[in-house]
C-alpha cells in the first residue's frame, strides 16, 4: 500500500528552553543513551504512556535512557532532536494506535526507526479520554506495569551470557536466538510494527 503524507509548516523559534537544552547536553553521552519518547498524554491512555516514559528514564533506568521532550524534539532542531538522532535505539511509548510520537519524529528524522510500545495493550481496560475519570493510583499501577516491561524487555533484557544489551554483540551458545538478532518482544504483544497505513499492528507473542 502506498503511504500518504501531509506536510506541516513549523514556525521557527529563536529562543531556547534552558532547562530542556541543559538536560539534553548533560545526557548526550558517549555511547548514546537509549532515547525514550512518548505520546503527549492528553487523554487517560496517553497519561499512562507519558508516566511510563518518565518512570523508565527518571527512575528505573536512569543510566541507560534519556527522556525526550516530544514537543521540543519535533518543533526545533536543537539538543532534544539530537538526542533522538544520535541514539542507537529509540523507544516510543505510545498511548494508542495513532502512534503520535513515532510518526511525528519520523517526520523530522525520516531515517528514524523507533521501537514502538503500545502502552494501551499492556493493561486490559478501555480507558476513557478524561484523566479526571481515573484515580491517580490506577495511573501509577498501569504506568509501572508498562515501564517495568519496557525496561525488562527493551532496556535490560537478561540472557544466559549475562549481557544486558538488547541484542548481544558477542552471542554465545547460551544466548537465546532472539538475543542474537533482535530485542525480545514483550509478553503482552505490545511491541508494535508499523503497517503501511501508519496504524500499529500487533506482533504475535
Ligand atoms: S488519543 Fe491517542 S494520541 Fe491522543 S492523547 Fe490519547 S493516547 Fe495520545
Amino acid at each position: 500500500m502506498k503511504m500518504e503524507y501531509e506536510s506541516a509548516r513549523i514556525a521557527k523559534v529563536t529562543g531556547k528552553c534552558p532547562a530542556c537544552e541543559d538536560y539534553a547536553e548533560k545526557n548526550s553521552t558517549c555511547p548514546p543513551k537509549i532515547a525514550v519518547m512518548a505520546c503527549e498524554g492528553a487523554c487517560a491512555r496517553g497519561e499512562v504512556a507519558r508516566r511510563a516514559a518518565n518512570l523508565v528514564a527518571h527512575r528505573l533506568a536512569r543510566d541507560q535512557t534519556v527522556r525526550i521532550c516530544l514537543g521540543g524534539a519535533f518543533t526545533k532542531d536543537t539538543g532534544q532532536r539530537n538526542l533522538v538522532r544520535r541514539a542507537e535505539k529509540v523507544i516510543a511509548i505510545e498511548g494508542c494506535f495513532i502512534n503520535c510520537s513515532s510518526r511525528m519524529m519520523e517526520g523530522v528524522i525520516p531515517e528514524l526507526r523507533p521501537e514502538i510500545v503500545r502502552a494501551d495493550l499492556c493493561y486490559n481496560l478501555d480507558l476513557p479520554f478524561g484523566i479526571d475519570e481515573i484515580p491517580d493510583e490506577m495511573f501509577t499501577v498501569y504506568a509501572y506495569k508498562v515501564a517495568e516491561q519496557v525496561v525488562r524487555d527493551m532496556v535490560k533484557p537478561a540472557d544466559p551470557c549475562g549481557s544486558s544489551k538488547a541484542a548481544c554483540a558477542d552471542p554465545c551458545d547460551g544466548c537465546p536466538p532472539m538475543s542474537r538478532e533482535q530485542p525480545p518482544d514483550c509478553n503482552f504483544s505490545r511491541v508494535q510494527k508499523r503497517s503501511p497505513n501508519g496504524a500499529g499492528i500487533r506482533v504475535p507473542s
